[in-house]
């Protein structure tokens, strides 16, 4: 499609629904925050980038008991946050600068390309905005998509 003004509030939860509904697991994707948080740009495009990043924390969690993700929408001034969280084994330290990189993968052969967060990454920027790990202490990993804010109503 087409750059246009969307509601990235609307997008986060039909990308979480679409990641749910592949999925084999029966984890909620809680999507918290407003209705509505406008962006400019292909709704399509950042519509793929949540659902990969919604992915890789439901694979994250896959083997835990008391598996948690969810997706978090906010602003910062005039930038539209949105964090997707997990409570899995997080990023090591050690591939925290590797894991943007086409093809970087940690997960068996046929279970994943690393290409989800290297093209996700570069639709980021396209948009005027960032994808980045989120200063975050707690346990599991937290990535947090920004992008220009266009407005908080239609
Ligand atoms: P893929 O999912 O195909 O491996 P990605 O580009 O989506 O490729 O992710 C690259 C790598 O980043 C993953 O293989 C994994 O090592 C790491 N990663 C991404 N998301 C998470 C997460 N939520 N928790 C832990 N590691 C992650
Ligand atoms: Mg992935």
């Amino acid at each position: 499609g087409e750059a246009a003004r969307f509601n990235l509030a609307e997008t986060a939860r039909v990308a979480a629904s679409w990641v749910k509904r592949g999925s084999k697991c029966d984890t909620d994707i809680p999507v918290e925050g407003p209705d509505e948080l406008w962006a400019h740009g292909r709704p399509g495009h950042i519509q793929q980038v949540v659902m990969n990043l919604v992915q890789n924390a439901l694979d994250a969690v896959a083997a835990k008991a008391e598996p948690s993700v969810k997706v978090e929408l906010f602003t910062e001034g005039d930038i539209a946050v949105l964090q997707v969280s997990d409570n899995g084994e997080g990023v090591p330290e050690a591939i925290r600068s590797a894991i943007f990189d086409p093809f970087f993968t940690t997960k068996d052969v046929g279970k994943g390309t690393g290409l989800g967060l290297s093209i996700s990454h570069k639709i980021a920027h396209e948009h005027g905005g960032h994808l980045r790990l989120c200063e975050h202490s707690g346990p599991g990993a937290c990535f947090r998509l920004e992008l220009p804010l266009e407005g908080t109503t239609p």
